[in-house]
């Protein structure tokens, strides 16, 4: 016999999608357990004011929301716990999953909500000068850079809307495109090239981030002829795409080549019967709060008539 803890439904992960997992597994009664993981609530805690989620009609801060979103799967009685889940044997049932390295845990169903990260270029003074004037999300970090000048690396939509709204605080906004094309729709596209106080350098990467304690200039190379230049400027801003938290599921789960969980159409299910899929973590397109958390609501509805099903 195992004095293992068991239980009925495991939820990894405390974003959006995690949390409404947590609010509908608890009301259905499926004493579900929440693991919080390193980020508790996930990428709504670095933004700074939600607009666009219903029901909030003078927005909320995100990280205000997500204290909302616990305290509500908190008194529907899910089981937050602050906590990593470091491995998974999804390999016989019931499912066993490793916490911070040191106990196990058997659960009946799984639910995966653990998100996505922002990608980084990888360049040794971009994690000196993190949080220094590097950052990853403009919305969080620009008004730290009003009136001054900046630039933001990449060329898809998010890096088109971040210049648009660094546009609005700062004095200038260099836009460094590794290519001679922008990945973004043709409407933002537009939108930058129109705007006076964005200047776009095509085939332009940054080769180093220069600054002793905080971002002073950056040294940009350009992809094509491998010349270099200095722009002075006060921060720096990556918006060059996320990549799916899923490594702890690797060779387990099916995933597409970036990463990303594959799901059935229409579900959540994994193509392990038991674990399922919500929010970013298996969503590349959408991306939004409220999306993830109507697949969090999908997931438990999945998850009960599994468990339902399997009279588990
Ligand atoms: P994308 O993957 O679409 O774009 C990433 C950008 O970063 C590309 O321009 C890419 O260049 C560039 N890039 C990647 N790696 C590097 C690197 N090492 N150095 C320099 N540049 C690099 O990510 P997004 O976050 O912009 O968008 C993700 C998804 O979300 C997309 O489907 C997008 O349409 C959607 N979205 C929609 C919005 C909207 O509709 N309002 C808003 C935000 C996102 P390259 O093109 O050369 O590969």
């Amino acid at each position: 016999m195992s004095d293992m803890e068991k239980v009925h439904c495991l939820i990894i992960g405390s974003g959006p999608a995690g949390y409404t997992a947590a609010i509908y597994a608890s009301r259905a009664n499926l004493h579900p357990i929440l693991y919080q993981g390193l980020q508790p609530g996930g990428q709504l805690t670095i933004t700074t004011e939600v607009e666009n989620y219903p029901g909030y009609p003078n927005g909320v801060m995100g990280p205000q929301m997500m204290v909302d979103f616990e305290q509500q799967a908190q008194r529907m009685g899910a089981d937050i716990r602050w906590g990593m889940i470091t491995k998974v044997d999804f390999s016989q049932r019931p499912f066993k999953v490793e916490v911070d390295e040191e106990k196990w845990i058997e659960a009946d169903s799984i639910i995966i909500a653990t998100g996505a990260s922002a990608k980084w270029l990888g360049l040794e003074s971009e994690s000196r000068l993190n949080g220094h004037g590097v950052s990853a999300c403009a919305v969080c970090d620009g008004f730290f850079f009003k009136n001054q000048e900046v630039a933001i690396v990449g060329a898809g939509d998010t890096a088109c809307e971040e210049a648009l709204y660094l546009s609005k605080l700062c004095t200038h906004v260099h836009m460094l495109v590794r290519r001679d094309e922008m990945r973004a729709s043709r409407v933002m596209k537009e939108r930058v090239l129109k705007t006076a106080n964005i200047t776009v350098h095509w085939n332009s990467e940054p080769a180093e981030i220069l600054g002793e304690n905080k971002v002073e200039s950056v040294r940009v190379r350009n992809t094509q002829t491998g010349a270099e230049s200095i722009i002075p400027l006060k921060a720096v801003f990556i918006a060059i795409g996320h990549q799916p938290n899923s490594g702890l599921f690797k060779g387990v789960i099916d995933m597409d080549d970036q990463g990303y969980i594959i799901t059935q159409p229409g579900s959540t299910k994994t193509n392990v019967p038991g674990v399922f899929a919500c929010g970013d973590v298996q969503d590349k397109i959408y991306r939004q709060a409220v999306s993830a958390a109507g697949s969090g609501c999908m997931a438990a509805l999945d998850a009960e008539r599994y468990l339902g099903e399997m009279e588990l």
